[in-house]
């Protein structure tokens, strides 16, 4: 990311996050320069929400790249998402694995959660499968009873992931859900794979989590705008190169009762949705910190944000909303 660098130089893309928290809009891109370079986009379902990719390639390899990673989106949402049939339902369903026959896909999973979870005082714990069924996110929100609550507590957090020897074990009843990392991770991976495969510059956005860069020679800059989480209109706008931007927010996924805003980032320490805070943007060197830190920080708030270490990010933006409803912007750090 280079602040200093000439505003639409050579090519740049628009990307609006509009209306919804994951909606983009390709409003234009510039390649005169390289008139043998092809810009293609495809935005399809995947992980239980939208995502967009965005290549610019050889007119020759651009097609075949898109559809690469199209195809490793699918494969991983299956492989790491808890409705999927593959190696994660597999872990929840059976309460153990052999660590060395874990993926490299569930072993960094693991490995950094582990890491996010312990420079955030644990608020990001993905071993919080049963709360969150509990709340019925994302297909059945609704308000449990306390006592469910209570109970859904004691099989949730890592406290409950234990390792023997080379044996990973989930207490019983315990279910793992990297549902607030696995959308930057994906984003990071199939970034890559288009970069392995040829493409000179790409972006990768699923549900709001975005990946992008491209080589030095190309210059380019993705222009993204991160929606007000209390308005329709922009509340931030954004020129990044090379890097990820993740934004978690009350404001998507929530159900109202008795006038309270319940949302499906769930603080561990109560089992309760986190309150006060809107919505957090992370810039980040991946999508799947970006994203993880964004869950994590909704859920800790500024307080959070504060002793985040600063080679972990570049920019935060945090909102927050008091019990009157007045809306205040805090931001640590610059892009
Ligand atoms: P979004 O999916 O809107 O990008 P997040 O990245 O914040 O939102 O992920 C929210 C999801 O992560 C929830 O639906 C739930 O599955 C899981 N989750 C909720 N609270 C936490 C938490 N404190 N730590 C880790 N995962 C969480
Ligand atoms: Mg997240």
């Amino acid at each position: 990311m280079k602040p200093g660098r000439k505003k639409f130089n050579s090519a740049f893309l628009l990307i609006l996050l509009m209306g919804s928290l994951v909606a983009a809009l390709l409003v234009r891109v510039f390649l005169e320069d390289n008139p043998e370079l092809l810009e293609m986009k495809n935005r399809t379902p995947v992980l239980g929400t939208f995502a967009t990719y965005i290549v610019i390639a050889d007119s020759e390899t651009a097609g075949l790249i898109l559809s690469s990673m199209d195809s490793l989106a699918r494969y991983l949402d299956n492989e790491l998402g808890v409705y999927g049939t593959g190696e994660l339902s597999d872990l929840n369903m059976r309460g153990y694995a052999l660590i060395p026959a874990l993926s490299s896909d569930l072993l960094y999973l693991l490995e950094n959660s582990l890491f996010i979870s312990s420079v955030t005082d644990s608020l990001f714990d993905p071993a919080m499968g049963v709360l969150v069924n509990t709340w019925g996110f994302p297909s059945d929100p609704h308000l449990p009873d306390s006592v469910d609550i209570d109970r859904a507590l004691t099989r949730s957090g890592l406290n409950n992931v234990r390792i023997s020897g080379d044996t990973l074990l989930l207490s019983s009843g315990t279910l793992l859900d990297f549902g607030a990392i696995a959308k930057g991770y994906t984003a990071d991976r199939i970034y890559s794979l288009s970069r392995e495969m040829g493409a000179s510059a790409a972006l990768v956005e699923i549900g709001g989590e975005i990946r992008c860069g491209g080589d030095p020679e190309t210059a380019r800059l993705w222009r993204l705008a991160v929606r007000n989480p209390r308005g329709d209109n922009i509340m931030e706008m954004m020129e990044i190169e090379n890097g990820a931007v993740a934004t978690s927010g009350d404001y998507e996924n929530y159900f109202f009762a008795g006038g309270i805003r319940f949302c499906h980032i769930l603080d561990p320490r109560t089992g309760y949705p986190e309150s006060g805070v809107a919505s957090v943007t992370m810039v980040c060197r991946n999508a799947a910190f970006a994203d993880a830190l964004a869950t994590a920080v909704s859920v800790g708030g500024i307080d959070t944000a504060e002793n985040l270490p600063d080679s972990l990010f570049s920019l935060i933006i945090v909102v927050t909303e008091d019990e009157n409803g007045e809306v205040t912007e805090w931001r640590r750090g610059s892009i």
